[in-house]
């Protein structure tokens, strides 16, 4: 019995200590990277995915091996240094593996697997939903308003009233936007057509302030303004004429 706790610990200790563990299921299983799809190694060995990422990411092969579990030894290296060098590289590079994760990640999300991926996720509500009470808890897709590192942290965006939330946990408002890009929730709209048509044939109600069952004019400092942003058609004739005004310009410029 003694044996068996002392092995436990053992293997507790060697556990925390880093003994091997595949880096891209441990990255995205860490507290606040459920929003992270897991990429096939696959996908990051082929050369043609990864083209210019490392002139955006520092240590690159050092990044990308860490990534790949090809650097496995490294933990003990690290631990056992004795000038203290290994460890300061070691966060280095874990650094830039997790950034170089991050910006493959944004390419990988628009392929074919990685937007299935995504949907699964979203089909969990893995985003969360909207906040918005008409949109009756639509699901949230993560989207980046900049594809340059360090510039936006990521957004939600629901397809249903078509704008952009902070995302509700405060682990997940602070994770790099360009991480999933700002192509996203249009890729995967386009990708899954039955999403956006049922998106798009959904009634959309929006709420106007009443005050003992008057509506609050317009132009009233507390009217509705923009409320015409979230009207959809309604008739079949309005249908028609939406479907034409949507991909026309207006012939007459001047
Ligand atoms: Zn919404």
């Amino acid at each position: 019995m003694s044996e068996y706790i002392a092995d436990r610990n053992d293997d507790d200790s060697s556990e925390d200590s880093g003994s091997y563990e595949e880096w891209i299921p441990s990255f995205c299983a860490r507290f606040g990277h459920e929003y992270y799809c897991q990429i096939p190694s696959e996908f990051l060995e082929d050369d043609f995915n990864m083209t210019a990422l490392a002139l955006e990411v520092p240590l690159y092969r050092q990044a990308l091996d860490l990534i790949l579990d090809l650097e496995a030894v490294s933990d003990d290296e690290a631990e056992h240094g004795e000038n203290g060098q290994p460890e300061v590289s070691r966060s280095l590079v874990e650094h830039a593996a997790e950034q170089l994760y991050g910006l493959a990640h944004a390419r990988y999300v628009l392929t074919r697997p990685g937007l299935q991926a995504l949907a699964e996720k979203f089909d969990r509500r893995a985003f969360g939903t909207c906040p918005r009470y008409h949109c009756g808890g639509m699901q949230l897709l993560p989207c980046g308003l900049s594809d340059t590192l360090g510039r936006q942290p990521v957004r939600l965006y629901c397809a249903c009233c078509g704008d952009l939330y902070v995302p509700a946990q405060a682990r997940h408002a602070q994770l790099d936007g360009c991480f999933w890009g700002t192509s996203l929730p249009g890729v995967f709209l386009q990708h899954f057509p039955e999403l956006g048509e049922y998106v798009g044939k959904r009634p959309v109600q929006s709420y106007s302030l009443r005050v003992f069952g008057f509506g609050v004019n317009e132009r009233a400092v507390s009217g509705a303004r923009m409320a015409w942003l979230r009207q959809r058609p309604s008739t079949e004739e309005e249908w028609e004429e939406y479907a034409k005004c949507e991909y026309e310009m207006p012939t007459e410029v001047s």
